[in-house]
């Protein structure tokens, strides 16, 4: 099996899941229980990770909280800011090319009476910052802007984002989940307030996630959806998944893999010049690791189902289950049948050239195949 669907899910490190073992066996200590040794090395553990995990985005370890997960990350994110009484503002910015879970989040507080603006996006996927100025009133309260698009690995110029929040005196929460790790990111000089990741993304373990609030200048107030004992400084209460989070601090000290984009590029040019595909999304402002490309007259769903041993996507795997099309390219603009036509590659940090070779060939020898049919 070839994998090219690392925007979904990433295979576990080798180094990971050796780092994982032992809190899975002989360390099973509840990190809460700092009264004996196995409790006490669970605790610590889990505090070296917090480190780790922090120092991947320039923060301070206490502004760090431990979640399930991204979906969880965003969902703390704007549940508990907005449920917060030291806030009374009622309007929220958002962008129509969020990963689901800002986007139901977001309709299910427009249902609670909340206001929230949509904000389109070019055919590129970009954002217009004037586009957001105008949006803010005297009663936003926060910008929710994703950094990298799960789908099409397109960038929105975050630190700009956060420094027009700034100047407002707006919060802004980033879901950063596709380019934690990947792009430089640094929450003080990008004015981050919040920002969620995922362990799976990054080779990490499945199930372990984090969010990051901002402690100071200024303190964010959010308030917990989990209660039950007052874990991570009472945000999200329960029992630690210590070797889940052993996991996710190992894999964010994963040295960044040099010549990804030459692969990517190297499949990208072939497919189009063979092909004629097209690309979904600005070209230069991108995750190094994604392509989104359109096959003019073929299904993407028919062209991924003779295609067994290539995995890759032809929407984002979480909203695939719904089988509607993508709102991410309908957002851009792209055409009924450009988006039915499109797949996305995402590579990871093993994949070789040996495996974009052969998935080119696969990729042209099946469209190909049901271009003449
Ligand atoms: C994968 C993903 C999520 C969801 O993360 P989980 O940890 O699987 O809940 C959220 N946002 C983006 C951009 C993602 O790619």
């Amino acid at each position: 099996m070839i994998y090219l669907d690392h925007n979904a899910t990433t295979p576990l490190a080798p180094e990971v899941l050796k780092a994982m073992i032992p809190f899975l066996t002989e360390n099973f200590g509840n990190a809460a229980s700092r009264h004996h040794a196995l409790g006490c090395a669970a605790a610590t553990a889990v505090e070296t990770a917090r480190q780790q995990v922090a120092s991947v985005i320039r923060a301070d370890p206490r502004e760090i909280v431990w979640t399930s997960g991204a979906t969880e990350s965003n969902n703390l994110a704007l549940l508990g800011v907005t449920h917060s009484a030291a806030y009374r503002k009622q309007h929220i910015i958002t962008v129509s090319t969020e990963h689901r879970a800002v986007l139901d989040t977001c309709d299910y507080l427009e249902k609670k009476g909340f206001r929230v603006t949509y904000l389109g996006v070019d055919s590129g996927g970009r954002l217009d910052l004037a586009h957001l100025k105008a949006a803010i009133t005297d009663q936003t309260l926060m910008v929710s802007a994703m950094h990298a698009n799960n789908e099409t690995g397109v960038l929105h110029p975050i630190s700009k984002i956060g420094a027009l929040c700034r100047e407002h005196g707006i919060l802004f929460h980033t879901d950063a989940t596709q380019s934690y790790g990947k792009e430089p990111i640094d929450v003080s000089s990008m004015h981050i307030d919040l920002l969620s990741a995922s362990a799976h993304k990054i080779h990490g373990p499945k199930g372990v996630g984090i969010l990051y609030v901002r402690r100071r200048d200024p303190r964010v107030r959010c308030e917990a959806l989990i209660h039950g004992g007052g874990h991570e400084r009472g945000l999200r209460s329960g029992t630690l998944n210590v070797p889940g989070i052993v996991g996710m601090g190992i894999a964010a000290t994963l040295p960044k893999v040099a010549g990804i984009r030459r692969l990517r590029d190297h499949l990208e040019k072939s497919l189009c010049t063979k092909l004629h595909a097209k690309v979904n999304g600005h070209h230069s402002d991108r995750l190094n690791t994604t392509s989104n490309l359109s096959f003019n007259g073929v299904d993407g769903a028919k062209l991924m189902a003779r295609m067994p041993g290539l995995a890759v996507s032809s929407s984002s795997a979480c909203t695939s289950a719904l089988l509607q099309p993508s709102y991410v390219l309908g957002a851009m603009g792209c055409d009924d049948a450009s988006i039915r036509g499109s797949v996305r590659f995402s590579l990871g940090r093993f994949t070789s050239t040996e495996e974009i070779d052969t998935a080119v060939t696969l990729v042209v020898e099946s469209v190909e195949a049901m271009l003449k049919s």
